[in-house]
């Protein structure tokens, strides 16, 4: 860097250091601009590293209309940064250009064989590097100084910065302490940018469960089929402390939180008249209702936990109880925080974005990644759109 207190002026600075900027940054270096990330903290990435931690789902194989439709109301704006990088292109980037060998999963989840984000991201920051790209370390973007200039906390004290080109890669509201607090949306009101207050998505939801169900915290339900207004997705729930987590509650948080009712499907491999049926022959053997769940429907454990703690008073009636297996409501007090959110909704409108992803109110200054207001669930759909809208916003501004 250089020294000194005068004003410094960037050709193309990246503010930010996650996934959509390195994208960004990869791009535009590659198209001969000279490029500088700028990073909050002391090293790149670290919620991309964090993403690594419990295996690194960077997309997902399948049909384009179907991975699209995850985006919900913003599959519209998404869809043509996703055309032209998406699954396919994910999948050729990782293996073919950061060498980093991939797997395809069961569920169609696409992940490095490493399932770690180390060395992808180590493979990407060489590469970089070997392009002329820099990254400003601890260097934190808190708004515009009084000439327009870029203002900068850094370590050695405010420095004041200039470019051609500006990209905002500054991340959602989740997890503030890999990175991104959301701060940046008091500074871009300012300066007439809409954005859209900022809700948790993928996260967990709050019930208050009775003291029968502590030897069942941390113990996951397997084989459901989950349930949310119009939605339904076969998945797995996991019962902690404070409510319940997991992909299969992460899939519906969107529904949840907009106030659907979670239901779930505990024997979802069995027709409601063959459970009923099932629960009739077991009442015939006389057997204990826990002896009947469990011989004639799998159902124990955590399961069946849930099954009792939910329905305080069981229906004795065959089809009666049926019906509760088959769709079992299970009401929350609320979703987490954004603490411990997975990513979040909300950020940059997409209103204040012309088609470039560049903003409207501020020419030459470009909004990448999740500080964008879409969401999605996960299963890779972030960090693709992660990677496609920095691609997108890159090609633009080259
Ligand atoms: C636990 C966890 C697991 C996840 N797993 C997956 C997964 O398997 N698959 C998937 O697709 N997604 C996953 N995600 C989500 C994914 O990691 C994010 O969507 C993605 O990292 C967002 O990338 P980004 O570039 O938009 O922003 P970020 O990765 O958030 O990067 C933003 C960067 O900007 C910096 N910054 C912020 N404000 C300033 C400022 N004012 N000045 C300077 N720098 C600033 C931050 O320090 C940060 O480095 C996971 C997230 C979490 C928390």
């Amino acid at each position: 860097m250089t020294g000194g207190r005068d004003p410094i002026t960037l050709d193309v600075m990246i503010i930010g250091a996650g996934p959509s900027a390195l994208m960004a940054a990869d791009y535009l270096a590659h198209a001969g601009r000279r490029v500088v990330l700028m990073e909050g903290k002391a090293s790149p990435a670290r919620k991309f590293l964090m993403a690594g931690k419990s295996g690194l789902n960077l997309t997902m194989d399948e049909p384009l209309e179907a991975f699209l439709a995850a985006y919900g109301p913003s599959a519209a704006p998404l869809a043509p940064m996703i055309r032209a990088f998406g699954p396919e292109e994910v999948i050729r980037f990782t293996r073919d250009t950061l060498g980093q060998p991939i797997f395809t999963g069961s569920s169609r989840r696409v992940f490095p064989k490493a399932m770690k984000a180390s060395p992808m991201l180590r493979a990407w920051l060489q590469r970089l590097g070997g392009h002329g790209v820099e990254i400003w370390h601890n260097f934190t973007w808190d708004g515009w100084g009084p000439d327009g200039a870029f203002h900068f906390s850094t370590a050695e004290g405010p420095r004041e910065i200039t470019a051609t080109t500006t990209l905002l890669a500054l991340g959602g509201a989740s997890w503030p302490n890999l990175g991104g607090r959301g701060e940046w949306v008091e500074y871009l009101s300012a300066r007439g940018v809409e954005t859209v207050p900022f809700q948790p998505m993928n996260m967990g939801f709050h019930i208050k469960w009775s003291d029968h169900m502590r030897p069942h915290f941390g113990h996951p339900l397997k084989s459901l089929i989950l349930r949310a207004g119009e939605k339904s997705v076969a998945g797995e729930i996991v019962i902690t402390a404070k409510g319940i987590e997991g992909g299969g509650v992460y899939a519906l948080s969107r529904e949840m939180r907009e106030g659907a009712m979670l239901s779930l499907d505990l024997c979802p491999d069995r027709s409601l008249e063959d459970v009923a049926a099932r629960l009739e022959k077991g009442g015939r053997r006389k057997d204990s209702l826990s002896n009947i769940l469990r011989k004639s429907l799998g159902i124990d454990g955590a399961k069946r936990a849930v099954l009792f703690e939910m329905c305080k008073s069981l229906p004795t009636e065959p089809k009666a109880l049926a019906e509760r297996i088959k769709a079992l409501p299970i009401p929350h007090s609320g979703p987490f925080g954004l603490d411990r959110a997975i990513s979040s909704s909300g950020g940059v409108a997409w209103s204040a974005l012309d088609e470039t992803l560049q903003l409207r109110a501020l020419p030459n200054v470009y909004c990448i990644g999740e500080m964008v207001d879409w969401d999605a669930p996960t299963g890779g759909y972030l960090l693709t759109a992660c990677f496609a809208t920095g691609l997108w916003a890159a090609r633009a501004a080259a």
